[in-house]
């Protein structure tokens, strides 16, 4: 695949609004639907509406993509589930009209929260990226007798919620605050956001007939697109102004660089299969982080002339890759922190929960990912190192503090060092 073609989105999810909304915005979409077990799914899954919507559309998007013969024709699936969370619990689709009329008319003057969770899989190269989209919805007052209307047509009996924002729910939504596309089912603007965050423009996804910025009936512009999305060369240069077009040629990044099959050892970035809760998430704070249900981690210490902390040299294909930190990853969706913390600890030093004392912890909270670092005392095993370090060694916490390694310290974990070591002075005798 080019680097500035047209690029084809195929839709991992079977509701007919997340269709309309993607067509409408002229990207045609293919619609293929696998079985995910979603009950099943939803029951495992510790956290929030937030972690299971992103859960849900990670596992539909999965699905398709490592399904070659359901991704056929597509370049990039996305994968999207929605959950309205309202007085702090998941409203799921009410199945009956005594449910539906008692949730309307509870809802009615309220207000609630609509999460949407999205999953990318990018085909070629296997890069995938979750996010996730929040909007408070505000309901109008309602009669009695609308809210029986309303029930009666049957429409809010199905739908998550119980409510349509762009059907015949929509005149008793009175304001949206975020997205509104999220709140239909997919939102537009994440998805821009997703894809600019691999280096590739949104208007790429545009599918004929969708004429392109200053296009007459033979724009040299336009075929100058057209004949890249075909892989035929083009004698156009690709410098006559037309806004879709300098799009497009700005559009390289990892999805050009990256196009080819998956070395093994590369960064994380590139073609591995995900499993379970592994994964990039675009965070609201604009970066990309590790761990679509959050990461976590053990900084070990143990008190010899000075206090020592367990620092490992991150191997330099995993994220972040020769940087020091504390040996720690993502965390999976059915695990609390600890315990995702524990069994990243093990994987990469050797050590168990049997010889660690935990005394404390701190977030870095981003909201839809968080970090937590346990401080734990560990004062007779020794690490044995696999493959995710280059190095893995007790380092005098003031030499870390100060910057005193050979290695750059991860930009993150120095930011947390401060607290962390005010945790473990605090417990050291
Ligand atoms: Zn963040």
């Amino acid at each position: 695949m080019t680097g500035n073609g047209r690029l084809r989105l195929a839709l991992a999810s079977k509701s007919p609004a997340r269709l309309a909304t993607l067509q409408a915005a002229g990207f045609d979409p293919l619609v293929q639907v696998s079985d995910v077990d979603e009950e099943a799914l939803l029951e495992s899954v510790r956290g929030g509406p937030a972690q299971k919507v992103l859960a849900l559309a990670t596992a539909k998007a999965r699905a398709v993509a490592y399904d070659a013969r359901e991704a056929a024709g597509a370049h990039i699936v996305v994968g999207c589930d929605s959950m309205f969370e309202f007085d702090g619990e998941a409203v799921g689709k009410p199945g009956n009209p005594e449910k539906a009329r008692d949730r309307i008319a509870r809802m009615a003057g309220r207000s609630g929260l609509l999460h949407t969770g999205h999953q990318i899989v990018h085909l070629e190269s296997g890069a995938s990226l979750g996010a996730v989209s929040h909007a408070v919805v505000h309901f109008a007052p309602m009669s009695d007798a609308e809210v029986e209307a309303y029930v009666a047509t049957g429409e809010p009996l199905h739908v998550a919620g119980a409510f349509t924002v762009d059907g015949l729910g929509g005149p008793f939504v009175e304001r949206v605050d975020g997205d509104y596309h999220g709140v239909v089912g997919i939102s537009l603007p994440l998805l821009r956001a997703m894809l600019a965050n691999w280096g590739v423009s949104i208007t790429r996804l545009w599918q004929p007939p969708v004429k392109l910025a200053g296009d007459a009936a033979h724009s040299p512009a336009v075929e100058s697109v057209l004949a890249a999305a075909d892989g035929t060369p083009s004698d156009n240069s690709i410098d006559s102004g037309a806004a879709g077009v300098a799009d497009a040629s700005g559009a390289a990044g990892l999805l050009a660089a990256g196009s080819g099959r998956p070395k093994p050892g590369s960064k994380p970035h590139s073609g591995r299969r995900r499993k379970g809760a592994d994964g990039f998430i675009l965070c609201p704070c604009g970066s990309e982080h590790w761990g679509l249900a959050g990461a976590a981690g053990i900084l070990a210490f143990r008190e010899r002339e000075s206090i020592e902390v367990l620092v490992q040299l991150r191997a330099e294909w995993s994220h972040s890759g020769g940087t020091w930190s504390n040996p720690g990853g993502a965390i999976g969706w059915s695990e609390t922190p600890l315990e995702g913390a524990l069994r990243e600890f093990e994987e990469e030093t050797a050590i168990g929960a049997d010889s660690l004392d935990v005394v404390g912890s701190i977030v870095r909270d981003h909201g839809d990912w968080r970090y937590t670092t346990f401080a734990a005392r560990c004062e007779t095993a020794e690490p044995v190192p696999n493959d995710e370090s280059l190095a893995l060694e007790w380092a005098p916490l003031d030499d870390l503090l100060e910057g005193r390694l050979d290695r750059p310290v991860h930009p993150a974990f120095a930011e947390d060092l401060p607290r962390l070591a005010e945790v473990i002075r605090g417990a050291a005798s």
